[in-house]
C-alpha cells in the first residue's frame, strides 16, 4: 500500500515520552512514510527522547526549549539545508496550582507562563521553520475544548488555549500564500504526564466515556491518524481550522449518562 507521507519531512515537538501525543504522531507519522525530526526540551530529557528516536527512526533529536529564541534559532541552524513539510507542535505548560484552584485565583505570572508555552509558543515555532518550508506545508498545534467552553479544572489553560486557537486562524492567513497551513485537533482527554496535572482527571475521563457519542474515551492513535490526514496531500484544502478528535464529545449538551 502507498504511505500517505513518503518523501516527506516532519518535525515533530513534544515527545517526552511513550504516552505523549506527540509519540503517537511520530507512531503514525512513521508508518505513513515521513522521514522524523524529534525536540526535546533541556539536557534532562535528551537521552529518553533519543532512546524514543531510536525506536521510531528518527534522522535526528534536537534540543530546543520553545520559551527560548536563542535555542529555536540553533534549532534552524541545525537543520541547515533541510526542507522542512510538516511541523508538529504538541507543546503546553501550567503551573499545577492553576489547575485545581478557582480560575479567579490565577497569578499574573501563572498567567502569562500558560500564554508564553502553550500559545505563543505556536508563532515563534511557526516563524521560526516556515522559511524551512520551501515547498509549502502543514503546521499543527494541539488543543482542548476547555478552549471555548467552561472545563472545571482546566483554567488558565483553557484560556491559553483559546489564544492559541485564535493564533492558529491569524497564521493561516499569514503563511496560506506561501501554501503553508495551519491547524489545530482539539483532542478528548488522554492520560498523559500533563494531563495528570489537572487535579480530578480521570473523573474528566470516566465523564468523557459514559456521555460521548461513541460511548468511550479518545484513542492517541486517533489522534496519530489525524495528524496524517492534516500533513499529507489529503488535506490540502484545510487551514486555520479546529478538528476535533474527541469521540464526538464536544456536540454533546445537557448529557446523563446511560
Ligand atoms: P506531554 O506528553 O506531557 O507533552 C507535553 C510536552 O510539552 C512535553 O514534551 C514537554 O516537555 C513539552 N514542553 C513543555 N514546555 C516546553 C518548552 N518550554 N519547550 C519545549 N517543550 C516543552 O502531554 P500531552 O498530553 O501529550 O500534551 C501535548 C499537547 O496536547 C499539549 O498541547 C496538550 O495541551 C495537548 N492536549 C492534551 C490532551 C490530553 O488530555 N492529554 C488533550 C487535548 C490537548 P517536558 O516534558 O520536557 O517538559
Amino acid at each position: 500500500m502507498s504511505q500517505l507521507l513518503a518523501g516527506k519531512t516532519a518535525i515533530i515537538l513534544g515527545v517526552a515520552n511513550k504516552w505523549s501525543i506527540a509519540y503517537a504522531i511520530a507512531e503514525s507519522y512513521r508508518r505513513e512514510g515521513a522521514r522524523l525530526i524529534l525536540t526535546y526540551q533541556g539536557e534532562r530529557q535528551k537521552a529518553t527522547v533519543e532512546d524514543l528516536g531510536k525506536d521510531l527512526g528518527a534522522a535526528m533529536v534536537l534540543n530546543c526549549d520553545v520559551t527560548k529564541e536563542e535555542e529555536l534559532a540553533a534549532t534552524v541552524a541545525a537543520l541547515s539545508g533541510e526542507k522542512l513539510d510538516v511541523v508538529v507542535h504538541s507543546i503546553a505548560f501550567a503551573n499545577r496550582e492553576d489547575l485545581s484552584r478557582p480560575f479567579l485565583e490565577t497569578s499574573r505570572d501563572g498567567y502569562l507562563l500558560a500564554q508564553e508555552v502553550s500559545a505563543y509558543s505556536l508563532v515563534s515555532v511557526a516563524r521560526a521553520f516556515a522559511p524551512l518550508m520551501t515547498e509549502g506545508g502543514s503546521i499543527m498545534t494541539l488543543t482542548y475544548l476547555g478552549a471555548v467552553r467552561v472545563v472545571q479544572n482546566y483554567n488558565v489553560m483553557g484560556v491559553a488555549k483559546a489564544a492559541l486557537e485564535a493564533c492558529v486562524r491569524y497564521l493561516a492567513n499569514d503563511l496560506g500564500a506561501k501554501n503553508i497551513r495551519v491547524n489545530a485537533i482539539s483532542a478528548g482527554p488522554i492520560k498523559t504526564a500533563s494531563a495528570r496535572g489537572i487535579k480530578d482527571f480521570s473523573n474528566v475521563l470516566d465523564g468523557v466515556a459514559a456521555v460521548a457519542p461513541l460511548k468511550r474515551n479518545t484513542d492517541p492513535a486517533e489522534v496519530g491518524d489525524t495528524a496524517v490526514f492534516l500533513g499529507s496531500a489529503l488535506g490540502r484544502g484545510v487551514t486555520g481550522n479546529v478538528i476535533y478528535v474527541d469521540a464526538g464529545f464536544q456536540v454533546m449538551g445537557l448529557a446523563t449518562p446511560e
